[in-house]
C-alpha cells in the first residue's frame, strides 16, 4: 500500500480501511443550535461533517464517517488500539527523534531502537497513522 503521509481524508481512509473501522458507518448527528437558512445544523460528533439541513441531515453514502485520525491525537490513539501498535508484545512508544524536531514511534529491538514508520512525522498523531499503515501492510 502506498499513500502519501500528510493529513487528510486520504490517509484517514487509509487508516480506517487498515484498522477494519466499518466504512459505512453513518454519521453521528448533534444539532448545532444554529438556525436560519444556509446554515448547517447539524455537525457529527464523531467527525465534525455539517449536515445540510434539520429534517434530513447529509448523510451520503460515499462519505462516509471516518474519524480524523491524521489530524486528531485522540483518534489516532483509537486506531493505535484497534491495529495493537501499543500492545505489550512490543515495547513500543510515542516520541519524538534524538533532535527534537520529528515524531515517530519507535520500538527497541535488542539494543537498537528503531522507528515503526519509514519517514519522521510533524505531529504525534501523523506518526501514529504512518506506523499503523506500516504494521498493517
Ligand atoms: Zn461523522
Amino acid at each position: 500500500m502506498s499513500v502519501e503521509i500528510k493529513p487528510g481524508p486520504e490517509l484517514d481512509r487509509a487508516v480506517a480501511e487498515v484498522i477494519g473501522d466499518p466504512l459505512d458507518r453513518s454519521h453521528d448527528w448533534e444539532h448545532t443550535g444554529l438556525s436560519g437558512y444556509h446554515v448547517s445544523f447539524f455537525r457529527c460528533r464523531a467527525c465534525g461533517d455539517l449536515g445540510a439541513d434539520e429534517w434530513e441531515p447529509y448523510d451520503d453514502p460515499e462519505d462516509p464517517c471516518i474519524k480524523p485520525y491524521s489530524t486528531d491525537l485522540n483518534a489516532a490513539f483509537a486506531a493505535a488500539e484497534r491495529a495493537g501498535l501499543f500492545s505489550e508484545t512490543f515495547w513500543r512508544t510515542l516520541g519524538m527523534d534524538e533532535l527534537g524536531e520529528t515524531w515517530g514511534v519507535f520500538e527497541q529491538d535488542g539494543s537498537v531502537k528503531r522507528s515503526v514508520g519509514r519517514d519522521q512525522a510533524p505531529t504525534p498523531a501523523l506518526a501514529i497513522c504512518e506506523a499503523v499503515l506500516e504494521l498493517k501492510h
